[in-house]
C-alpha cells in the first residue's frame, strides 16, 4: 500500500512539474506503465465503465420502451354495417374477445383485411374486428368479379405462354380483352369516371405477331444507339417483352393512362388516375404488376400504367403484402 501511495505522489509531483519538461513526462508515463496496481486499476476503471456503458444502452432502450405509434394501415376497401342496429367491434377475431366499439347500421368502415368470417376494420379511432355476417362489402363493382385458375396465369421471361394458347376476346375501349373480364373492366372505368377520374386504355390484348413486331422495333432502337444485336435484345426485353413472354398476349392486361397524361412512362405515377387505380383497382381484381421495388424479381421496369387482372382475392392479398405475382405464386427463378 505504501508503495502505491509513493507512486501516486511521485506521479502527482511529476505531473505538476512536467508541464514544460518532456523528459520528466516520459518518465512518469513509464512509471505508470511499469507499476501495475490492482487497487488503482479498480478505482480508475469503475467510473470509466459506467459513463461509457450508459450512452450506449440509453438509445437502444428508448425505442423499445416507447409505445409503438399507431400503425399505418393500407385499406383494401370498405364495408357497411348491414345489421338492424349495429355490429360489435371486437378486439380480436372471436366472439369471446372483448367488445371495443360498435359499427352502427348503415355506417361504413375502412377494411384493413378480410379474414374468414371476420373483417379487420378501422372505424373512427376504433380498430378491431366485426363479423362478416353483419357487413356488406362496398367499393366493389355491382358486377361480380370473375375468378378462376385462368386468372392466375404467370407469363414472364422464364414462364412462356403455353403453346397454342387461345383466348376468347371482347372489344373494350378501342382494344381487346379476355371476354371474361369485360364486365369488370367496364365497371372499373365507369366507377373511376363517377369519382371524377378519366381512365384511358392505350393497350390491352396483343397477338403474338404484334408482340414480335413491338419487340423487334425496340431492339432496333437499341441497335441504332450502337448496341450489338444480342445486347440490344437484352436491353429491349426489360421494356418490351419478347414474344410469348408478354402478359399482353393473355388478354388480362390493361395499359391505362389518362387523357391529360397519355405517355406510358414514370410520370404517370404522379397522376390522379394512377392514384385512383392504386387505391381501387384491387377491388376489381387488378394488380399493379410491375412494382417499383420488385424489378429484381420481375425483370421489368416499374410500369405504373400496366394493370393485370388476377381476381379480387389475389389482388387484395398483393395490395396488402406488397408482393409481386411471382412472390404471391411462389414461382421465383
Ligand atoms: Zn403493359
Amino acid at each position: 500500500m505504501k508503495k502505491i501511495l509513493m507512486i501516486l505522489i511521485v506521479m502527482a509531483l511529476a505531473l505538476t512539474a512536467s508541464a514544460c519538461n518532456d523528459a520528466s513526462m516520459e518518465q512518469v508515463q513509464q512509471t505508470a506503465v511499469a507499476a501495475p496496481s490492482p487497487t488503482i486499476a479498480v478505482a480508475t476503471q469503475a467510473p470509466t465503465i459506467v459513463p461509457t456503458s450508459v450512452p450506449t444502452t440509453v438509445p437502444t432502450l428508448i425505442p423499445t420502451t416507447t409505445p409503438a405509434p399507431t400503425p399505418t394501415y393500407i385499406f383494401v376497401g370498405q364495408v357497411m354495417c348491414s345489421a338492424n342496429e349495429y355490429v360489435n367491434i371486437r378486439e380480436h377475431a372471436s366472439t369471446d374477445s372483448e367488445i371495443v366499439g360498435a359499427l352502427p347500421s348503415g355506417e361504413s368502415a375502412d377494411v384493413i383485411e378480410f379474414l374468414d368470417g371476420w373483417v379487420h376494420i378501422s372505424y373512427g379511432r376504433t380498430v378491431g374486428y366485426v363479423s362478416s355476417d353483419y357487413t356488406i362489402r362496398l367499393c366493389i363493382p355491382d358486377v361480380p368479379v370473375p375468378m378462376g385458375e385462368w386468372a392466375m396465369i404467370l407469363v414472364n421471361p422464364t414462364n412462356l405462354l403455353p403453346e397454342g394458347f387461345v383466348v376468347e376476346l371482347a372489344d373494350f375501349e378501342g382494344g381487346q380483352v379476355d371476354s371474361r373480364i369485360l364486365e369488370v373492366a367496364t365497371a372499373m372505368f365507369a366507377d373511376a369516371k363517377k369519382a371524377g377520374v378519366d381512365l384511358m386504355l392505350v393497350d390491352a390484348f396483343r397477338s403474338e405477331a404484334t408482340q414480335s413486331a413491338q419487340f423487334e422495333a425496340k431492339v432496333q432502337q437499341y441497335i441504332d444507339k450502337g448496341y450489338s444485336r444480342a445486347d440490344a435484345q437484352i436491353k429491349a426485353a426489360t421494356i418490351t417483352a419478347r414474344p410469348n413472354t408478354s402478359e399482353h398476349q393473355t388478354g388480362l392486361v390493361l395499359d391505362i393512362v389518362t387523357p391529360t397524361y397519355t405517355k406510358r412512362n414514370s410520370g404517370f405515377a404522379d397522376t390522379e388516375a394512377f392514384k385512383w387505380l392504386d387505391e381501387n383497382a384491387h377491388n376489381y381484381g387488378f394488380t399493379l404488376r410491375y412494382k417499383e421495388d420488385k424489378q429484381d424479381i420481375t425483370k421489368v421496369i416499374f410500369e405504373s400504367w400496366h394493370w393485370r387482372f388476377v381476381g379480387v382475392e389475389a389482388a387484395d392479398a398483393m395490395k396488402v403484402s406488397g408482393e409481386c405475382l411471382e412472390e404471391y405464386l411462389g414461382i421465383l427463378d
